[in-house]
């Protein structure tokens, strides 16, 4: 079940054996956290290599460092393929990840001190669209709207009026807990009304666009942020897309607003899940991470369970506990016992803590990567069902069965990348 590190094994069998592990826990397990994924050996790879050694400041055919012969078309063919995927007319590969991507946004439409708005933690939105805690929140002034307690959808007339109120220089759409299907067109138009850059931070969902699974923000956002490690199912790191008029705003903002040099051999493996992500196959897969999560949400309403928003359009489920009495993260932890890997979440409205809260948030990209179907979310919610019991009861013992029975189905789906 683990792969062969030869070097590695020999150089430091301490660390070897912690890799080995790894391998053996994402074989044997359900991973349900929805912003992971399995990549493929072909990403694994592109991931390893010597472009690893080298130094490339700037973009292509505009470097600091001599030697780009090779880095150069790496990166080219990493743009080249991010545009036609999405259907923009640029794109920026060389952000480190997610956040630091967020922020070459701020630095290149807003001042330290501007208003930014974005949608607030606890609601399902990112710490990086102007929560208090994080540099966002610190070195801007951030607004931020929510969902409706009724519903758990974004309410457009409260986000219209803050914005008009508020007036900010940048407008973020997209979340981390967000169930639903990202309305752009309302987001372009407010944004609009009140001279906002609009930002779609589609780093959840990146993949469920490509693969046509969840409406593009193309050609509504002016800016689109995202993450490629998400349902894109490449490794970690992300892009900026824009039409032209933003591009070279955004590209300085990268580098050298926020970053020395880019991360070579992450952009090699950039440009092997873009290539995946557009083959016929991965429409299938992006079609079927949706039909699986909603499969599993009417399994799990099926069994009682309190769905935020009552289900999901897209890969995501957020479940709120309070109805079974069992807080989110005493469940999230006999989950992991059971093998079933979920994280802990707020919900809307959460009367507990941010580090005690009452829900769990689950997702289906890295089931669906590992082959399971439709026909397999009964079982799954079967095993959340009895391990939240048995959390509230510390039944150990039906936590050891669930987690017999998840490993003897996950070891008849191999996980892409560690097939061998
Ligand atoms: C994951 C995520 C990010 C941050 O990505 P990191 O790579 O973890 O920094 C930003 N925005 C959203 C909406 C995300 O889901």
């Amino acid at each position: 079940m683990t792969l062969p590190h030869p070097a590695l094994s020999a150089a430091d069998p301490e660390l070897a054996a912690l890799v080995g592990a790894e391998e053996q826990l994402q074989a044997e397990t359900l991973r349900l956290i929805p912003s992971e994924n399995y990549v493929s050996a072909a990403v694994l790879e592109a991931s390893g290599t010597v472009l690893q050694n080298k130094y490339s400041e700037g973009y292509a055919g505009r470097r600091y460092y001599e030697g780009q012969q090779v880095i150069d078309q790496v990166e080219g063919l990493a743009v080249a393929r991010a545009k036609a995927l999405f259907g923009v007319e640029h794109a920026n590969v060389q952000p480190y990840s997610g956040s630091p991507a967020n922020l070459a946004v701020y630095l290149a439409f807003a001042e330290p001190g501007d208003t930014v708005m974005g949608m607030a933690l606890p609601m399902g939105g990112h710490l990086t669209h102007g929560w208090g805690v994080s540099a966002t929140g610190k070195w801007f002034r951030g607004v931020q709207y929510g969902v409706r307690q009724d519903t758990g959808l974004i309410d457009f007339d409260e986000v219209r009026e803050l914005a008009l109120k508020e007036r900010p220089k940048i407008i973020f759409c997209g979340g981390t807990a967000l169930p639903r299907t990202i309305d752009f067109p309302a987001f372009a138009e407010i944004a609009r009304e009140c001279g906002a850059v609009l930002v779609a931070d589609v780093a959840h969902i990146a993949g469920l666009i490509a693969g046509g699974a969840h409406p593009s923000p193309v050609p509504h956002a002016d800016v689109i942020s995202t993450t490629t490690h998400k349902t894109l199912r490449g490794p970690r790191g992300a892009m900026l897309m824009s039409r032209e008029e933003h591009a070279k705003a955004l590209d300085k903002a990268v580098f050298p607003g926020l970053q020395g040099g880019p991360h070579n051999q992450t952009t090699a493996a950039i440009a092997v899940a873009l290539h995946e992500a557009s083959q016929p196959s991965f429409r299938t897969y992006a079609q079927s991470v949706v039909a699986n999560a909603r499969a599993l949400a009417e399994a799990l309403l099926d069994r009682g369970f309190d769905l935020v928003s009552g289900g999901t359009d897209n890969h995501l489920i957020l479940m709120d506990l309070t109805p079974k009495e069992v807080p989110g993260k005493v469940a999230a932890k006999a989950l992991d016992r059971a093998g079933i890997v979920v994280n802990y979440n707020t919900v809307p409205y959460d009367p507990r803590k941010p580090f005690d809260p009452s829900g769990i948030r689950i997702g289906t990209p890295s089931l669906t990567s590992r082959g399971l179907g439709t026909e397999h979310m009964a079982a799954v919610a079967d095993w959340i069902d009895r391990g939240v019991t048995a959390a509230g009861k510390e039944d150990e013992e039906a936590l050891a069965t669930i987690r017999a029975e998840v490993a003897e189905l996950m070891s008849a789906h191999p996980a892409p990348g560690l097939a061998g």
